[in-house]
């Protein structure tokens, strides 16, 4: 076993304990505020550490969470139970309609809609007479667990705390699943994006929202904890300072880290009541500078540990051994994940007719034509700013056409965009490696296989999934070999040479079980040691009977890999035939020349 799994064993006995023991009440108090804000920064951990997404709005669902609960079980004696589950709803409904409409576009929706939102929610708590205005609910209940009060602080600690562990848990194996290996290549901070999860068939939104989502319902149950705790509610702890405070605290703990959203909640909470004890001591009585020496915290931290304080406290730990369930550690999976027919030898596979694409009153390819039959490797070349890789988008999916079609598989597919052309069968590459750099090369191209495995969010966080992941892990490692990367699965892809990461590009896009594999000037960049490695894996992959179309600058890396060459130029074809052919002309070499001398 993990010796991380001993020592969230031993954190949760301690913590399980903590109100058993002499501990004084102030310290259960403390405790309790931090699991609290922990819970809904750990909520930001996911949305804004993984998914690069940044939210002020976490207070303000928190804030629904306990209105919700203290209004029902205040004014219609309903239990605390109904009101967590109406508090949830009422949260999941606001999360999906603020998601639904800012999270396809990009950038800084997000966050502007999450402010307005916050501050239209404060005003709201603070002017409805139901709602008691800004003095809130009072007498609100506490709630009762298999017919025990959790009136006391001690009691209830134990449920903050164990609902607190338990999300955290379920986070951090939502993380190493199948919809978590698409979060995390979402991230733009990181140079991530919606570009590699579209074209390996996952809604780069889809799971955006599903992180707003779970964000949301984080802070909700924090809320319902708070209003059940305090036995009143009142919109000031709702507010858009408490938004922002929640932010600081997931950045300051290690926003990319489970645990440090709970890092920074204590720091965060622990730092407060020693700068309300020693600022008025230092600075006179009025005022609350500690918003000051926050700010000034914040942007030190930024400056010089930007991935928080968790990582140095993690570093003090043992690392972490990357035992998957995997051929190489036994237990090798019964079977295999579900594979496509493949389609006869010979039947033309893809066909792009008469292609057209302008770039305003740039014309980047113009009648581009050509059928590729299965396996059969088809090269496309020509200098730089011939239109290939526009072509190769837009037979991707990636960019729509100006005029012309695309057919694959008998089936016409311009228009539909890179994911319904990936389950059609097309898999490709980037001619900029698109990795996750922190993701070990194994989950790298285990995201290869969404389109080939089903498990989602709720079945990874409750861990039904790991059948299919042990199959999916399975796949991604033997395509790993295949490509001859065997040695380097858990090494992070980020640390591997630029060929060696181009080879975990062709592991990913094969891991998907494609009719028709593309790839984008996989030689660019590439020593020659790497580019003869990656020629040798090429042509293992046409004796296997693969189909490929290889998108090329270097001329001479095509001719011994290819069947049937066309050459652009200027956007539209020059000359199609085989490698002999387009070497023997007169018309190739010119336009090579023409372009680089
Ligand atoms: P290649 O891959 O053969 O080097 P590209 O397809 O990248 O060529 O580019 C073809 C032409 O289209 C170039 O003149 C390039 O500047 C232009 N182009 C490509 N992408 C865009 C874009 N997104 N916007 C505007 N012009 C573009
Ligand atoms: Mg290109």
């Amino acid at each position: 076993m993990d010796w991380r799994r001993y020592g969230l064993l031993a954190f949760t006995v301690f913590m399980v304990a903590v109100p058993f023991l002499p501990v004084p009440d102030y310290w259960i108090t403390k405790l309790n505020y931090i699991g609290l804000f922990g819970l809904v920064s750990l909520g930001l951990v996911l949305l804004t550490g993984i998914g690069g997404l940044t939210s002020f709005g976490q207070a303000a669902f928190a804030g629904l969470g306990a209105y919700a609960s203290a209004y029902l079980s205040v004014k219609l004696g309903i239990s605390p139970w109904i009101g967590l589950l109406a508090g949830l709803a009422i949260t999941l409904v606001v999360a999906l309609v603020l998601g639904w409409i800012t999270l396809r576009m990009s950038g800084h929706y997000l966050p502007l809609a999450t402010i307005a939102w916050s501050l239209a929610l404060f005003y709201t708590m603070g002017n409805l007479d139901a709602l008691g205005k800004y003095d809130g609910l009072l007498g609100v209940p506490a709630i009762n667990l298999f017919g025990i009060s959790l009136q006391e602080e001690r009691r209830i600690y134990l449920l903050i705390w164990l609902v607190a562990i338990a999300a955290a848990i379920a986070v951090t194996r939502l993380l190493d699943s199948r919809p978590g290996r698409v979060m995390r290549a979402l991230n733009v901070n990181r140079g991530g994006g919606s570009t590699m999860p579209e074209a390996m068939g996952a809604s780069a939104f889809r799971h955006k929202l599903l992180m707003f989502l779970i964000a949301a319902l984080l802070a909700a149950i924090s809320g319902w904890l708070f209003a059940h705790m305090q036995r009143s509610v009142n919109p000031s702890p709702f507010g858009i300072k408490f938004g922002i405070e929640y932010l600081f605290m997931a950045v300051l703990g290690g926003v990319g880290h489970v645990w440090g959203a709970f890092t920074g909640a204590a720091l965060v909470k622990l730092a407060e009541d020693q700068l309300q004890t020693w600022l008025p001591a230092l600075l006179g009585t009025s005022g609350s500078y500690e918003i000051i020496v926050f700010g000034v915290v914040l942007v030190l931290v930024l400056k010089f540990a930007p991935d928080g304080l968790w990582p140095s406290i993690e570093r003090l730990l043992p690392a972490r051994r990357r035992a998957h369930v995997t051929g190489t550690t036994g237990s090798a999976p019964a079977e295999s994940l579900p594979a496509r027919d493949k389609p006869a030898m010979g039947s033309t596979l893809l066909e792009v007719k008469n292609a057209r694409r302008t770039f305003g009153g740039l014309v980047a390819v113009n009648g581009v034509g050509f059928a590729i039959r299965a396996g059969e490797i088809f090269g496309l070349i020509g200098p730089n700013g011939a239109g290939k890789s526009t072509t190769f988008n837009l037979i991707s999916g990636l960019l729509p056409l100006s005029g012309g079609e695309v057919w694959l598989r008998g089936e016409r597919v311009d228009g539909k965009g890179s994911r319904e052309i990936a389950r059609r069968g097309l898999s490709r590459t980037f001619q900029h490696v698109k990795l996750v750099p922190d993701m070990t090369v194994l989950e790298n191209v285990a995201l290869g296989t969404y389109l080939r495995t089903r498990s989602g969010t709720l079945a990874a966080m409750l861990r039904l999934d790991r059948a299919e992941e042990a199959r999916a892990l399975a796949e991604a490692e033997r395509q790993l070999r295949r490509v001859g990367l065997g040695e380097h699965i858990h090494e992070l892809a980020g640390n591997l040479a630029l060929g060696q990461q181009r080879l975990v590009e062709i592991a990913r896009a094969l891991a998907s079980d494609p009719a028709l594999l593309l790839l984008d000037e996989p030689a660019a960049g590439l020593r020659h040691r790497e580019k003869q490695a990656l020629a040798e894996v090429l042509r293992q992959l046409k004796a296997e009977g693969l189909s490929l179309l290889l998108v090329e600058h270097d001329m001479d890396f095509v001719m011994n890999l290819t069947d049937r060459i066309l050459v652009m130029e200027f956007g539209t074809p020059l000359l199609e035939g085989t490698p002999a052919e387009i070497q023997a002309s007169e018309k190739v070499r010119a336009a090579y020349l023409g372009t680089e001398h």
